[in-house]
């Protein structure tokens, strides 16, 4: 029967679901019964190695990764329940694993299965009876393969999509959320590793007349400038947030007073090197920040660090703009 385009097209995009050829580990204690599987297996037309024992057995698996192994329940040394517990055990890739015993009463098969079996398979083996068993495994492997590798898919999109909402869409440094947690974590373990932090808030002088003369798109690209600047004039290890409107935050570590003055002035005369002109009526001819600065102490918390930059910031702007004020 010929298909539609539609149908071609689901064929294609669905991964096959026939059964590939596995790697098949036999593993028995009876010479017989161990060759009979392993000429069965490769019948069917399998990878097929072996083992007569658990402990030859599990170096195996952990060795080269077997698809599915076909174990024996009493063996001498490990056997065969103790080897499927250790092969569950194993990081990894899913092994699929079906006991094989010649006890095939009710108990034996349920102690089987509690062990993390998938399956059981009473002896002498049924060649029919292998068949849908190595048809179920490669089914489930593969299925298994899919869920995986959509799990990885699923977690790199949202690995990428809780970065993106930390990030702030204009000026692409970090945003309010992104501080928040900062801040919280930097107050949360200050105090117990005794380490010296600052935190400086920053505002654009003038900038509601900056964009009532130039407008919104252009408001935007002086953001944009002004946000690259101090970023640029900040030492690695620092990070810069715009903390809403023309309103940025900047956290520094290792650094006191006197360090923390150093760096707002950097990124003040970063911004004033930028050159925009700024709109008739401003304080001053070109775009500029003014900045407040508190360092973290004993007992500060997110809300009272913020307070305190905003209160120096407040003064910086009463002495005349374009300042820095701790
Ligand atoms: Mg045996």
């Amino acid at each position: 029967m010929t298909q539609t385009p539609k149908a071609q097209e689901l064929t294609r995009a669905r991964p096959s679901l026939a059964p590939r050829s596995l790697h098949v580990l036999v593993v028995d204690d009876d010479e017989g019964s161990r060759l009979g599987m392993e000429l069965a297996v490769r019948d069917l037309g399998h990878r097929c190695s072996t083992a007569s024992d658990g402990v030859a057995a599990f170096e195996i698996a952990t060795r080269d990764r077997p698809d599915m192994i076909l174990s024996d329940l009493m063996m001498p040394g490990m056997d065969g329940l103790e080897l499927c517990r250790r092969v569950r055990d194993l990081p990894g890739e899913y092994i699929y694993f079906v006991f094989t015993s010649a006890m095939h009463d009710k108990a034996h098969v349920l102690r089987g299965l509690e062990s993390g079996a998938d399956d059981y398979l009473g002896k002498p083996i049924d060649l029919d009876e292998l068949e849908a068993r190595v048809r179920a495994a490669s089914r489930l492997l593969l299925v298994q393969k899919q869920v995986t590798e959509q799990n990885a898919l699923l977690r790199r999109d949202s690995q990428q999509l809780f970065a993106a909402s930390r990030i702030d869409a204009l000026t692409q440094c970090k945003n309010r959320r992104a501080l928040d947690e900062d801040l919280a974590a930097v107050t949360a373990n200050a105090s117990r590793y005794e380490q010296a932090w600052a935190l400086g808030m920053i505002d654009i002088d003038d900038f509601k007349k900056f964009n009532d003369t130039f407008g919104h798109p252009a408001g935007d690209e002086a953001l944009q400038r002004v946000a690259g600047a101090v970023a640029d004039s900040l030492r690695r290890g620092d990070t810069l947030f715009r903390y809403g409107g023309e309103e940025f935050v900047v956290l520094l570590a290792e650094q006191d007073e006197i360090g923390m003055r150093a760096a707002l002035e950097r990124a003040r005369r970063a911004v004033e090197k930028l050159d925009i002109r700024h709109a008739r009526g401003a304080s001053h001819e070109r775009l500029t920040i003014s900045a407040g600065g508190a360092v973290l102490r004993a007992g500060t918390t997110p809300d009272s660090w913020l307070t305190e930059a905003d209160t120096a910031l407040y003064r910086a702007k009463r002495a005349g703009k374009n300042n820095v004020v701790i």
